[in-house]
């Protein structure tokens, strides 16, 4: 922790200091300020992933409930195509980076993400991943490591962080390290309560932390029977972090859209592509009866060059009423990915930009901005 760190961490004790002398509640967004975030990843979820719920199984689509629509580049620092861990740390701190640095910028210095900046304001904080929890995507948004590969330091900054709630594999990280560490016993020692076999119903308390690691790295795959995990553990999180009727950001990520699109699997996508519609439905339904709660949708960058392209016909030429998907590559690419809004704040979120934005829009449209870090808006 370095000097302006400290001083702003000290600047906002004494703001929150302030709110509490003067009687202001946890909610202290002004009217139409979301008081709760939840920001869903598609982790390789472009626009050809986002319209196969048009073309494929019972042609309905959670994106039809969205209004406001932007695009944004996702180019890191270093690379036009951009990776995940690159990607998610300019979401998560506003701020691009090398391929492959979590929550460090080029020059390997701290970047403050979102759950730290709202964490000092009182709100409870979560990340829920198909992936391991301490992957590149939902690392973004806790951890600060030299290389997304550094996942034992990663369980470790885990359970150091502010993060209320966890859900996603990765057991090996907490209990089959190099260093012989059990953390799941570190874990209980802070009063985590941590569950390793299952989404057990929980009745939530506030101020009470939990994690649920359910898998050794990933989580199955759809097709391999996941099942329900990804909208099950969204609606737990959304309960947990409103227990008390507090404040939230919540994280939720897809993340193995960006797996069917490197194995260039179209089964597996179309399979990952609806399970994540649920946990955006589910997400949708909570934003629409609280009524305080911004939801954003968007990826860290395409996986595949999916095509949605004409079948070729058996005579030659096209089927136009038949479309097989189609990959370009087994790697990213640089086509611009869509973000999509709903709530109140909604309208900032329109426009084409950098993916460094949405970190600034969600802080702006929360009121939030006087406490983005000075670091983390490098000229
Ligand atoms: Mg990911
Ligand atoms: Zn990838």
């Amino acid at each position: 922790m370095h000097f302006t760190m400290i001083r702003t961490s000290l600047t906002i004790l004494l703001m929150t200091a302030l709110f509490a002398c003067t009687g202001a509640t946890e909610k202290n967004q002004k009217p139409g300020q979301p008081s709760r975030i939840i920001f869903l990843i598609g982790d390789g979820m472009g626009l050809s992933a986002v319209s196969t719920g048009y073309y494929f199984g019972d042609l309905t689509s959670q994106f039809d409930r969205f209004k406001h629509i932007g695009l944004i580049n996702t180019s890191s620092a270093t690379h036009k195509i951009t990776d995940s861990a690159a990607s998610g740390t300019a979401l998560a701190t506003g701020t691009k980076t090398y391929n492959g640095a979590i929550g460090l910028d080029t020059a390997r210095t701290v970047l403050r993400n979102i759950t730290e900046v709202v964490s000092e304001m009182g709100w409870n904080t979560g990340v829920v991943a198909t992936s391991a929890v301490t992957h590149a995507t939902p690392a973004a948004f806790y951890a600060h490591v030299e290389h997304r590969n550094m996942e034992e330091q990663i369980a470790v900054q885990l359970l150091d962080s502010e993060i209320d709630f966890f859900a996603g594999g990765g057991k090996r990280f907490f209990n089959q390290r190099r260093d012989g560490l059990d953390l799941f016993r570190t874990a209980e020692e802070k009063g985590i309560i941590i569950d390793t076999t299952g989404l057990s119903s929980i009745a939530p308390e506030p101020g009470r932390k939990y994690g649920f690691v359910l898998a050794g790295v990933g989580m199955p795959t759809m097709l391999e029977g996941r099942g329900g995990f990804l909208p099950e553990a969204t609606s737990l999180a959304i309960e947990a972090l409103s227990a008390g009727d507090n404040n939230f950001f919540l994280m939720v990520e897809g993340s193995q859209i960006d797996w069917a699109g490197h194995d260039n699997d179209e089964a597996y996508l179309l399979a990952e592509m609806r399970d994540f519609e649920n946990a955006v439905r589910v997400a949708l339904d909570f934003a629409e009866k609280d009524g305080n709660t911004l939801v954003v949708v968007s990826a860290d960058h395409e996986t595949g060059g999916v095509t949605l392209a004409a079948r070729p016909g058996e005579m030659g030429g096209s089927d136009y009423n038949d479309i097989l998907i189609t990959f370009s590559t087994g790697g990213h690419s640089a086509t611009l990915i869509p973000v999509f809004a709903f709530g109140p704040g909604a309208d900032h979120f329109t426009g084409i930009y950098q993916h460094t934005e949405i970190f600034h829009r969600m802080l702006q449209t929360a009121g939030l901005a006087e406490q983005i870090p000075g670091e983390n808006t490098p000229d």
